[in-house]
């Protein structure tokens, strides 16, 4: 219970929704610009481009899995 706790706890406190929003899963360009609108994102760096409502998960899983203290 103790670790599944941990994991889920841990990208709620390090990860900030803006910001996440706004940095490109493929590069980590972080800027505004990356999101022309409120529904698309594509990358000012990379070229990236896909739906934003992804963006925000694929952020977090990422960080999420770095945070993991072991895996299996
Ligand atoms: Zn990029």
């Amino acid at each position: 219970m103790e670790y599944k706790a941990r994991i889920a706890g841990v990208p709620v406190v390090l990860v900030h929704p803006r910001n996440t929003s706004r940095t490109c899963p493929n590069c980590g360009h972080c800027d505004k610009k990356n999101r022309p609108t409120r529904d698309h994102f594509h990358c000012q760096s990379c070229g990236f481009a896909r739906p934003a409502d992804g963006i925000p998960a694929v952020n977090i899983r990422g960080r999420d899995e770095v945070m993991q203290p072991y895996a299996g």
